[in-house]
Order: C-alpha cells, then structure tokens, then sequence
C-alpha cells in the first residue's frame, strides 16, 4: 500500500489492545509520516503460500532456463521501466537521497541480465570423468534440480536490491520463492511483486510481510533459506535451518576495516573512504567500519578525510538530486550509533566531525572519530551508521593484526600504490572479500562469490555458477555406455571367479606398483564353485 491509500491501522486502533495487530505502518523515518500499512502474515498464511508455490514450482522447473530468462528478462523491462516510481517508494519508507534510491533498481537490472542470460550454462549438465577405466562402463551426469520453495528473508538497507539479489538467482534456477522483507521496509519487495504479477509471470513468487514471527514461518516451511541480516536473528534461523534439515546461506554483520599504506594515493583513499563509510549513511553490511593508516601518511590521511565527511550534504530529497547523506532506518539504529559515540568520547576519543543526531528525524551527521581503540564498542562492535573511527598504526603487520582482531569477516579494503603488495596483504586478512584501492567492488561483480567468514555469514551468494547451482539439489545419474547383460560381476550369488575379477580390477585401478597385481591375495578366497 501507498500513502495515497487511507491507512486501515488508525480503525483498527482500539481492537489492538486485546488482540495482537495485524497490520504493520510503514514509517519514512526522515519525516515520522506513516506512508503505508501492509498486513502481518500468521504462520497459517505462510504455510498456505507454501502450498500454494509448491503447486506451480514443477511447471517453472519445467520451461527451463531459457524459458525463464524470457519472464526475468520482461521482469528486467519493468523495472526499467518503473524506476522513478520505484524510487519514489524507496525513498518513502527509507528516507534515502534520490541518487542512492535510484541504485536499487539499476543494480536490480543488472543483475538480472547477468543471471536470466547465464543460467542456462550455469545449470547445464556436467558430465564428470570417471575416476577409474572401470567406471567408463558408464555415462556420468550431475543434473541441477531446484529446490521447490526458497525463503528469501530480507533487511531494511536496500529494500528492492536486497530482495532482487536472492530472488533472480533462485528463480533463475527453477525455485519458486517466498521472499519476507524487513518489516521496517515492505513497500518496495511488494513492489517487485507487483512488477511480477503485472508482466503476467507464473505465480512463483510471492511475498509474506510482517516481523519476526512471519520470518520464522517462512523457516519453518521452505526448502531452502537464504537470510541476510543481523548475526544474532541468523543464529536462530540456523538452528531452525537445522532441526528440519534444510540447507541455509547466512549474511550476516560486519566491521570492514579499511588499511591505509605510507605508499597510497591518499586524496584517492579520502575519497574512496569517505564514500564506502558513508553509503547509504553507513547502513551496508560492507561499510568501511574502522581505518588503520600507517604513521607517516596519518595526519594527512585524516585531514583530508575530514574535509571530505565534513562537506557531505544530508537532508530529505525530492526527485530532485541535492543530497549525499539519508537517515537511519530507524530509532533504534540512531541510538546504537550514538552510543558507540558517546562510549568512545568517554573513553578519551576525539570527534573531528559530527558525533550527533540532528535532531530531524532519525538524521545522523557523519562522523570522524580519532584516538579510538579495539576497547571501544565504535571499533569492536558492528556500527551500522555513518561512523568512520580512525587509527594510527606503525606499520603493514599491525595494521593486518588489528585488521584482523574481530569476530566478523565481511570484506575489507587496502589503500596502497603497490597493487602487488596490495594482494599479498589481502592474502593475509580474514575476510570474505579484499577490495584493493577501493570500496564495495566486489560488491558489483556478480562472477564473484559475496560471502563472510567468522559471524560474518555461512555460504554465499553469487559466484558466477554458484549462485545460482547453490538453490539446486544435485543428481547423479549414471547410464550403461555398453549393452547389459544379464547379471553384473558383483550382483548375487557371489562366485570365487568372478570376485576374483570384479575385486581384483578394483585393486588394479586404484593401488599402486605391484599392490596393483597381488594375485596371490586374492587367491586366498575360496569358495564352493572353484
Ligand atoms: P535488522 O532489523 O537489524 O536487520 P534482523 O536480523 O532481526 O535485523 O532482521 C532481518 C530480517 O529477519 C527481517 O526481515 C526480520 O523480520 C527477519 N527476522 C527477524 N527474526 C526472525 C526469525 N526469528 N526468523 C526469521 N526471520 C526473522
């Protein structure tokens, strides 16, 4: 729903009290203003949904990768084609500026141009050497078969791009998907929704809105679950993921260091910076979340940084393009950013720039922090917002052992004018990805696996074949090569001779030198029909 529709949760206001609501307000928190309502789905609902995809699925299974990459590729049309109205429902529930709402869906089409034209040689058949001269008897397959139903769960930082990044791939694979986006920013997955419905796809997917309890519906019923938020919701999911059986990929928190070496281009790593610690005011699971600049360049690296933060302009657009810098989701995160603030000022830290809400809305400036340490929660704890805490460090090992020194491992950056050097280091940091000379790199390429290790994350999305292979089950299928006779060497009644061969053509091809021939080993069987 859109604001231009009455809201139903002002009448339903004084049922609330006694039974629990069953609809959602969707807030744009730049300006407090409700600009939707959208319904809590029970657990009932979602399981009926279930049912309901698990009907269609075998037919979008059937059509095949070409197939489908006529309805992703009409899908890829309609957001063309909707972008400004796409963007103009970003920004109400997220209060993003209109450069950064208009990522989404160009991230969106490209992404699904990646995945609708490649899937068909990304699920092709493989067909395996043998291992042994005894297997080539037959014809080896590995067929990609689709998960039925995937449960795509979604946070509230990229409301169309995050549901477009899982959605694509696990139908361009065959699936039918369940997505549940943030219960913060539902508008926008509908929107995909609708866009789907609207070019007259299969119905193979669909959307559950509402919180928590919604997601864990989805959970409980699907076949695959590919979640993105925060570590500690990942960790329940998993166990549920567990206790049925089903396959999972986690995408979790993050505190991306970024190393900046004596040898950098530092105007470039101010730039780059700057920008990959206040994208999207810092609310991307790959934010540059702590900075480590070797001595020398110190003083001039942060200076220049600080111009950069400091000339950033934030406020609320229109469709017009006046701002760098949105708000934050939500209360909540202004309240976690300016804690870790305050902590670190408390604890001796300095504010270059910033370090407070603006008092609009749930608007935070931008923020340079200095004299920070690994004790602080600004530098130890997953931040989320427009923050960059820098640090001094003597030298490359330091910076790679503070680098280092978290529990997460998302991706990372590393400033230097010796790209050789640059890769040797990366090589060296615990991180699911290493961008060298810049930020978020990885980020756009879509042959690249986007995974975190540590309480970063389980598995990963994309990488080429995989992102799409991972929503499928594999099957193994063998085929005779030769005529068949009638009984094979090992099938019963077991007889001396023929073990004889069947085993010993087995040590032939596997055991090396004359391991290979032990006859008289063999010979040692007996039997009734020698
Ligand atoms: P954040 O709001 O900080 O991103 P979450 O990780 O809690 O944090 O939320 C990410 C997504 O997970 C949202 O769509 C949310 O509704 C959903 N979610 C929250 N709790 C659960 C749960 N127990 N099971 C499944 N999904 C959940």
């Amino acid at each position: 729903m859109t604001d231009t529709e009455p809201s139903t949760a002002k009448k339903r206001a004084p049922r609330a009290k006694q039974t629990a609501p069953t609809v959602l307000e969707v807030r744009n928190p730049g300006t407090g203003r409700i600009v939707g309502t959208v319904p809590i789905q029970s657990a009932d609902e979602v399981a009926a949904t279930v049912r309901e995809l698990r009907l269609y699925q075998p037919e979008w299974e059937a059509i095949g990768p070409d197939g489908r990459k006529e309805w992703l590729l009409k899908l890829q049309d309609w957001l063309i084609d909707n972008t400004e109205h796409l963007a103009d429902v970003l920004q109400s529930e997220t209060s993003k500026p209109r450069a950064d709402a208009l990522i989404d869906p160009a991230f969106g089409t490209d992404l699904i141009g990646y995945y609708a034209r490649r899937a068909a040689k990304f699920l092709a058949d493989d067909h395996p050497s043998p291992h042994s001269p005894l297997a080539r008897v037959k014809k080896l397959t590995v067929a990609y078969r689709p998960y039925p139903v995937v449960g795509v769960i979604t946070p509230w930082n990229f409301p169309l791009a995050m549901p477009i990044m899982d959605v694509i791939p696990a139908l361009a694979a065959g699936a039918a998907v369940l997505l549940k986006p943030s219960e913060v920013t539902p508008l926008s997955a509908l929107e995909l929704a609708r866009g789907w419905a609207e070019i007259g796809a299969p119905p193979v997917l669909a959307v559950a809105t509402g919180a928590g309890e919604t997601g864990a519906a989805v959970v409980a019923n699907a076949d695959y679950i590919q979640f993105t938020g925060s570590t500690a919701t990942g960790r329940r999911i998993a166990a549920a993921c567990v206790e049925r059986m089903v396959p999972y990929s986690l995408e979790l928190g993050g505190k991306d260091p970024a190393i900046v070496l004596a040898d950098a281009d530092i105007d470039r790593a101010a730039h780059g910076i700057a920008f990959g610690g206040m994208f999207n005011a810092g609310q991307v699971c790959i934010s540059v979340e702590r900075v480590y600049v070797e001595a020398p360049v110190y003083d001039e690296f942060v200076a220049k940084l600080t111009e950069n933060v400091k000339a950033l302009r934030q406020g609320i657009d229109e469709r017009e393009l006046k701002h760098d810098v949105g708000a934050l989701a939500n209360e909540n995160q202004v309240r976690i950013v300016q804690r870790h603030v305050d902590e670190a000022v408390a604890a001796g830290a300095r504010v270059l720039t910033g370090g407070k809400a603006t008092g609009q809305g749930t608007f935070f400036e931008p923020t340079v922090l200095v004299d920070v340490n690994h004790d602080m929660s600004c530098v130890a704890e997953e931040t989320f917002g427009p923050t960059l805490p820098v640090m001094k460090v003597a030298d490359e090992a330091e910076a790679i052992r503070l680098a280092n020194d978290s529990i997460y491992g998302l991706s990372a950056s590393v400033w230097t004018g010796d790209k050789e050097r640059g890769e040797r280091i990366a090589r060296q940091l615990n991180a699911g990805a290493v961008n060298i000379n810049d930020v978020f790199a990885n980020l756009f390429s879509y042959a690249l696996p986007m995974g975190g290790w540590g309480l970063s994350g389980v598995g990963a999305r994309w990488g080429g074949a995989e992102g799409v292979r991972k929503y499928c089950r594999k099957q193994a299928i063998t085929k005779p090569m030769l005529p068949t006779q009638q009984k094979e060497l090992f099938w019963y009644p077991y007889q001396v001779p023929k073990l004889l061969t069947a085993l010993g053509a087995m040590r032939a091809a596997g055991a090396r030198g004359l391991r290979r021939i032990d006859i008289p080993a063999l010979l040692k069987l007996k039997g009734d029909d020698k």
